[in-house]
């Protein structure tokens, strides 16, 4: 059994894993792809530190630091019931896809999440090449230019509202009669002049021209009628889901499937932890999952020295 077993790969569940090593306590690691988001990723430019770096590059870099100790590295392994130790101190165990087993003190679950898509043609093909769903991340990409953002909801109307200030132009798509995001952050967007709200809009594709985007189709729902939109840009707001269906009913989820945690990282299990985008804690970031990793391998320490073997 390990004293620490971490599930996930990504940002948060390499730094878990790195804090609970370089403690001398027996770590593992099991992951679905190790690496998580960040393999898909192209540009990064907000690590502090690293001025610039791409995704692939940076999985490179985690993989390397993870393997400077010794940490049982378990790639392709999806994890798929977690059951919890029936007394505090005692072990838990993670069954997993292929059939096995593993059992561990403490669990840090860091299975990350992934960005809801619209499911339309041209989604795919130009993610990346104009297709974002990260604002925060490759909005200044898009400097001077003319951008979408799909979904009236608080995540989309900030996005807009953040963009606004970069880029060219914003229009913002939402799918129902009104936007749903908190009113003030409605009446923020409304101020803006490089704005335009379009409501009972759904997207039926985006376009592109030489590998790029260059457009987006849309239907008006209450007329029928369709309209295209020139642009470079299509920013996707529907939602973030928490890759954390597997735990349904195990743990204390919230209303939008996010594992709940407090500013430990402890979860409603004792010795069960979890950390990054996972979890309920805001903005969704790289160096923030790091962080969030770190945190809470060091509680998952402090949990074992305060439970000793039994
Ligand atoms: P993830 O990176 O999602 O990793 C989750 C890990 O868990 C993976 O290894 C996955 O395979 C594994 N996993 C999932 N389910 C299971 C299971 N059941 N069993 C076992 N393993 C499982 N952030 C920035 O800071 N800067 C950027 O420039 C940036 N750009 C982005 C661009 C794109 C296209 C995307 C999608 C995201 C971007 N982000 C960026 C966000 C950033 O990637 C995430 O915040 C970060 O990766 C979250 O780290 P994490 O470790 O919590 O989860």
């Amino acid at each position: 059994a390990f004293e620490v077993l971490v599930i996930g790969g990504g940002p948060a569940g390499s730094a878990a894993a790195i804090y609970a090593a370089r403690k001398g306590i027996s770590t593992g690691i099991a992951a679905e792809r190790f690496g998580g988001q960040v393999a898909d990723t192209m540009g990064i430019e907000n690590l502090i530190s690293v001025p610039y770096t791409e995704g692939p590059k940076l999985v490179a870099a985690m993989e390397q630091h993870v393997n400077e100790y010794e940490v049982d590295i378990m790639n392709m392994q999806r994890a798929e019931k977690l059951i919890p130790a029936a007394q505090t101190g005692g072990l838990h165990e993670v069954k997993l896809a292929n059939g096995g087993s593993l059992k561990a003190r403490t669990v840090i679950l860091s299975t990350g999440a992934r960005w809801r898509q619209m499911g339309v043609p041209g989604e795919e093909e130009y993610r990346n090449k104009g297709v974002a769903y990260c604002p925060h991340c490759d909005g200044p990409l898009f400097k001077g230019k003319r951008v979408a953002v799909i979904g009236g909801g608080n995540s989309g109307v900030e996005a807009a509202i953040d963009l606004a200030g970069i880029v060219g132009h914003v229009t913002l798509i939402e799918f129902g009669e009104q936007m749903c995001a908190d009113e003030v952050l409605q009446k923020k967007l409304r101020s803006l002049n490089n704005v335009k709200i379009i409501t009972s809009g759904q997207t039926t594709e985006v376009v592109g021209k030489d590998g790029k985007v260059s457009g987006l189709n849309y239907t008006d729902r209450t007329t029928g009628e369709a309209h295209h939109v020139e642009l470079e840009g299509v920013f996707v707001q529907i939602g973030l889901v928490p890759n954390t269906e597997w735990l349904k009913g195990d743990i204390e989820l919230s209303q939008h499937g996010e594992i709940i945690v407090n500013d430990r990282n402890e979860t409603s299990i004792p010795g069960v932890f979890a950390a990054g985008d996972a979890t309920t804690v805001p903005y969704k970031q790289i160096v923030i999952s790091m962080g969030e990793g770190s945190k809470a391998a060091l509680s998952a320490f402090d949990f074992l020295i305060r439970n000793s073997a039994e």
